[in-house]
């Protein structure tokens, strides 16, 4: 369906059982103008539809027949060759003789008198009398459908349906378009990726997702349009490294005196396994002459930080200078005081850019980056201005919670017009492979699969409201023994109001049962300054417990802190639950995560609340939450339209992703430009892709 003035750029008015009128509004509400648009509205889900025959409706034109009917009764008839079972199917209006001259005794005992069966063969007339000989019959259970024709059911509006466009009209369409286009789609897949992996040809694909002949057939048609779409995904994303790896050369960090230093004289303890292997790839990505895209993945308390730090050391010594950049001020904070009091030591001059930086500081950063005299700068989305310029920056750190975009990352790597910088991202949360692989397949990946020593797993339990006297209870004592406490409240958005309601109201209960205990509050409406204030009071451990919207979520790191109570632990999803989970459990003692909810709770809260209970595992959790919700909701995806699955299902097509990723890998490998003869198809298709999405070849 690629090339332009085609068949399938025939509007859409053209279609049988469309017109003018209707195809206005399928533009208007379904984006469908052409006879392509409508081809690739694939249905969501399927009906199984049946079309029962009367017994009364029996006739000689009919060749098989459906019917629904009680047996009333069953009888052995005939002699030697010619012996037989009978059995009488009555549906209320008449009834047919149902014969076996095979299976005689499989079927006396299974079939049941007076049960209901649905019964599919070739009825016959013999001396006046209906009968079908071996037909096909199944009991009939209750709820089960009816196993016969699968029945497209599409995306459809209100409006649609106001004006008697259903989906019947829509398959109506669908089906004329078929019929004479269905010789003319062009395949979209090389020849031998269709031999090897069994896949159906493109035309058909497209008539069975639409039109399946059976469950069969629609799995296939599914299986081949996913791998396609899986496949075009990848090979996007590799060729995008191939290229950048080929065209993009990147500073050599050959100096390595302050890491060497760092490692000698300050390093607070001593690196996990994980992280050594990790620091490793990152050193020989900086050496080899070409542009480093890492992303390292690990989960909360993992350690990513000291990595990203003695990242940057590489750069220092050769004269570079690092951006570290965070989704959130309050993040950009704990990393810069990180950062700063490890940089200090080596004599490196660090500074903050954060949105509510004053005009004076950031005139005094701006020029201290242009010159050279900053070399490492920690920051949010403000570093992305064009007012900051950097002297000779050489290496960006992205501390990601979403997916910053693609765009965003290109932004910063124009800040150094010389040579492209290094660009390491780190995930604040794991995240499935599946996910990976497509949200970032055009990354090296690193991770730290590994804990540092003697963490001890952070214990989760869920407690149901009423037994918040107990649970307050607890945390007197974890407070008497020195501890502090996180209390966390839902606030989706932060302008809601009753949600900051629930936490004032929260946060005054918690006084008046804690009267003897300072308590401190953080909430998004706060000022920066306010927010910064009331953190630092908690972190110099001078309140005992912080009573917090999701603020906190990310980064806070207050080793001393041992509990953290999740309230309406039912409103948040498994990715924020475990981030906050983080929070604790960073110190060398005990810690609790305490999941508060109501007693009523739906099954995927139940498994949400489970999950955590069972696993502090990252990557579960992230698979779990894969599942659970779907692709479309996790990591921001959507917002930051890095991909848009039509088809595959990144919770559950693993396997199909692996091997598209294989061939695309394969293919590019062996014929890079995709000159070769086989290869023309998937640079027709990547042309016509061009043209709808975003072009991802010039990141880079
Ligand atoms: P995250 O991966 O969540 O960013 P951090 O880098 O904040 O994790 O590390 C979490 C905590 O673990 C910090 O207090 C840090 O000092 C400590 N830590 C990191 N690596 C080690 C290690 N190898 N041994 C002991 N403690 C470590
Ligand atoms: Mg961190």
């Amino acid at each position: 369906m690629n090339p332009k003035n085609n068949f399938f750029d025939t509007n859409i008015a053209f279609s049988k059982g469309i017109g003018d009128q209707r195809a206005l509004l399928l533009h208007g509400e379904l984006g469908i103008e052409t006879y392509r648009d409508m081809l690739l509205h694939y249905p969501f889900r399927y009906e199984d539809r049946t079309l029962l025959y009367k017994t009364t409706e029996l006739n000689s034109q009919l060749s098989f027949v459906l019917l629904k009917g009680k047996i009333t009764g069953m009888a052995m008839e005939g002699t030697g060759a010619k012996k037989r079972l009978t059995a009488f199917l009555s549906d209320g209006y008449g009834a047919v003789e149902l014969v076996w001259f095979q299976g005689i005794s499989w079927h006396q005992k299974n079939l049941n008198q007076h049960s209901e069966y649905i019964v599919y063969g070739k009825p016959a007339l013999f001396s006046g009398k209906w009968s079908i000989t071996h037909p096909e019959i199944d009991a009939v259970l209750p709820g089960q459908p009816l196993q016969a024709r699968l029945t497209p059911v599409y995306p459809m509006t209100e409006k649609l349906r106001r004006k008697h466009i259903d989906s019947r009209v829509l398959y109506k369409a669908v089906e004329s378009i078929l019929e004479r286009g269905y010789s003319e789609i062009p395949e979209t897949l090389p020849l031998p990726l269709i031999r090897k992996y069994r896949l159906i040809s493109k035309q058909d694909a497209i008539l069975h997702i639409h039109l399946p002949a059976s469950e069969n057939s629609l799995h296939q048609a599914r299986r081949r349009l996913k791998f396609e779409e899986l496949f075009y995904n990848q090979l996007q994303l590799i060729r995008n490294k191939f290229y950048q790896k080929r065209e993009q050369p990147g500073a050599v960090f050959d100096n390595v005196a302050l890491v060497r230093e760092f490692y000698e004289k300050h390093l607070p303890f001593e690196l996990t396994g994980a992280q050594a292997r990790v620091l490793k790839e990152i050193r020989g990505d900086m050496r080899n002459g070409v542009q480093m895209n890492r992303l390292l993945q690990g989960d909360v308390g993992s350690g990513k930080t000291i990595v990203a730090f003695i990242s940057a050391l590489m750069a220092f010594s050769n004269g570079y200078q690092v951006c570290i950049m965070a989704p959130t001020e309050i993040l950009a904070d704990q990393h810069f005081s990180n950062m700063q009091k490890m940089a200090s030591r080596l004599g490196i001059k660090t500074g903050k850019l954060v949105g509510s930086t004053r005009r004076g500081e950031r005139d005094i950063l701006h020029s201290g980056l242009r010159d050279g005299s900053i070399q490492l700068v920690v920051g949010t989305h403000a570093l992305l201005e064009d007012e900051v310029r950097f002297h000779n920056l050489g290496l960006c750190i992205i501390d990601e919670q979403h997916r910053f975009g693609v765009a965003q990352r290109a932004r910063l790597q124009q800040k150094n017009t010389r040579i492209s910088p290094h660009i390491l991202v780190m995930t604040a949360t794991p995240i499935p492979r599946t996910l990976a692989m497509t949200l970032y397949g055009d990354l090296d990946q690193s991770e730290i699969d590994e804990l540092p020593p003697g963490r001890k797993p952070v214990a989760t339990t869920h407690r149901f409201d009423r037994h918040r006297v107990a649970v307050f209870g607890f945390l007197r004592e974890q407070i008497a023994q020195g501890r502090q406490v996180y209390i966390v409240y839902p606030l989706i958005e932060e302008s809601e109001k009753s949600d900051l309601k629930d936490l004032m109201d929260g946060y005054e209960s918690i006084s008046r049962a804690f009267p003897d205990i300072h308590v401190s509050i953080l909430h998004g409406k706060m000022k920066p300054k306010e927010k910064a204030f009331e953190m630092n009071r908690f972190a110099r451990n001078e309140t005992k417990i912080l009573v917090a919207t999701t603020v906190i979520e990310v980064g806070v790191d207050v080793p001393n802190a041992t509990v953290m109570v999740i309230e309406n632990a039912e409103r948040f999803g498994l990715a924020q639950l475990h981030q906050l989970r983080g929070r604790v459990g960073r110190g060398g003692n005990q810690s609790f995560c305490i999941l508060m909810t109501s007693y009523k709770l739906s099954a995927d809260t139940k498994k949400r609340i489970d999950t955590m209970c069972r696993t502090n595992n990252g990557f579960e959790i992230a698979q779990a939450d894969l599942e659970l919700r779907g692709p479309g909701d996790l990591m921001g995806t959507q917002q930051s339209g890095a991909v848009e699955l039509k088809v595959a299902n990144l919770a559950i097509d693993g396997p199909i992703l692996k091997e598209a990723r294989v061939s695309a890998q394969e293919i590019l490998e062996n014929d890079p430009a995709l000159a070769a003869p086989e290869n023309q198809v998937i640079r027709a298709h990547l042309r016509h892709l061009g043209e709808n999405a975003t072009n991802w070849s010039r990141i880079g």
